[in-house]
């Protein structure tokens, strides 16, 4: 399902500079949201219904030591933080944009399936409006503290099935349908509505001119087919005249989206994908049992919902798909860590991605390159505690297991004996 609109009954700018007058106002929060600030491209909502939490106070940053790891000149590689949002990651902006249409349907419950940062954001809209119930469902595997925390912390109800994320996303269904719950999972089109915003805020921070690449993780595909769908409409809108090419980068051990494409060649196919090919390939991996496995637990996911809608993303901005490994998304995201800009590890995905394009040439050194950091470093410190650890044991026990043999950007502890002439000594050695 998606949303339409009839763009010639609706009042849309004739240039995507007329924004900018939006920050004049932004006493009024729906002037102030980085999502409702254009709500003019988000039509489905009378004003009076919106549901903001100040999500979308976002940066765009000029990332040079990054673009050296990737190998692309200085001043060419940006990366747009979206940790920055208030529950911690980019959810906030599909989440504003479900909630109020959750609010327009009379939902008094919302619910979903997650492990992580949309469970943590469907609490955070629930907690600060007070206008639904958060119904929260998860499995019994292994859950991020960083995630779950918040959602135990801002009240929701959170439901423990004696199962895994599957079970969990089945249960949750039926439970919605029975119920009348309304459900935010990613099937939900509103979603993808508020994240077209994140493509509008990058475009403003590059003054309204397009960079050449998008780069971003692909999990259930949400994220990537809103940036498609926001080029579309931006482009049938004449408000851009170039669109960026869009990158998605899978986890090696989640990699539909990559099989698909490069082994069994699917493509949109102008709105033809053969069905037939991706039904088949569902149905060997179900009878090889295949589970997602990968330290990005945000994208381990082997049956992005999205797909369809990330193919037509691809073909419209002659897009691209890699897969990188968990070593290369840790190593990229200590990259993206010592830079002064932490992420989680999904949105390394987005970084080891574009560096991997650069060196089979996809990329050229010369191009502007815009890679989506998705969540907040501090969502999964102990992936990151593990990977700078001096404790080998404590490094195989979480990397060492997932086929990650070094940390190859390592800021180590040093351990020193309490006495200040060797404390004194191991400033003046390592500094
Ligand atoms: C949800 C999530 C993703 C995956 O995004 P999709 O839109 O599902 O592809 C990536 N990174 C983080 C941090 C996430 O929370």
């Amino acid at each position: 399902m998606d949303v339409a609109y009839d763009w010639n009954s609706l009042p849309v700018p004739s240039h995507l500079r007329e924004f900018e007058a939006r920050w004049t106002q932004r006493r009024d929060p729906l002037a102030f949201s980085g999502i409702w600030r254009f709500h003019s491209l988000l039509p489905f909502a009378p004003p009076e219904q919106v549901v903001t939490i100040g999500e979308g106070q976002t940066l765009l940053q000029e990332a040079n030591s990054v673009a050296d790891y990737v190998g692309v000149k200085p001043g060419r590689l940006f990366l747009q933080y979206e940790g920055m949002n208030p529950s911690g990651s980019f959810k906030d902006n599909g989440m504003s944009a479900a909630f109020t249409h959750a609010r327009m349907t009379g939902a008094r419950r919302a619910a979903c399936a997650s492990t992580g940062n949309t469970s943590a954001s469907l609490a955070a809209y629930c907690a600060v409006t007070r206008l639904m119930k958060a119904v929260i469902f998860i499995g019994s595997g292994k859950i991020s503290y960083g995630k779950l925390s918040q959602a135990l912390d801002y009240g929701a109800l959170t439901v423990q099935i004696a199962g895994d994320f599957d079970d969990a996303m089945a249960r949750v269904r039926e439970v919605s349908r029975e119920l009348g719950i309304y459900l935010v999972n990613s099937i939900n089109p509103f979603r993808l509505e508020g994240q077209k915003t994140i493509m509008l805020r990058v475009l403003e921070a590059l003054n309204w001119e397009p960079p050449d690449w998008i780069v971003v993780p692909g999990g259930n595909l949400g994220n990537s087919s809103a940036f498609g769908k926001a080029f579309m409409e931006l482009k049938e809108l004449g408000l851009i005249d170039r669109v960026p090419r869009l990158a998605v980068v899978n986890a090696a051990g989640a990699d539909t989206l990559y099989q698909l494409w490069h082994d069994r060649r699917v493509r949109w196919n102008g709105g033809h994908p053969p069905k037939e090919t991706i039904d088949e390939y569902f149905r060997e991996m179900d009878e090889r049992q295949a589970k997602a496995s990968t330290i990005a637990s945000a994208i381990e996911i082997n049956r992005p919902v999205n797909l369809y809608k990330c193919l037509r993303a691809l073909e419209f901005c002659d897009g691209m798909v890699c897969r990188v490994s968990d070593q290369e998304i840790l190593d990229a995201k200590a990259q993206v860590g010592a830079g002064g800009i932490g992420c989680e590890p999904a949105s390394g995905a987005s970084v080891a991605g574009a560096r991997m394009l650069r060196q089979i040439g996809a990329i050229e050194e010369n191009e502007r390159v815009v890679c989506i950091l998705t969540g907040h470093q501090l969502k999964d410190p102990t992936a990151t505690v593990a990977y700078h650890t001096t404790d080998q044991a404590k490094f195989n026990e979480v990397l060492g297991s997932r086929g990650v043999k070094r940390a190859s950007f390592a800021n180590r502890a040093v351990a020193v004996p309490n006495d200040l002439a060797e404390i004194v000594k191991a400033i003046q050695l390592y500094s």
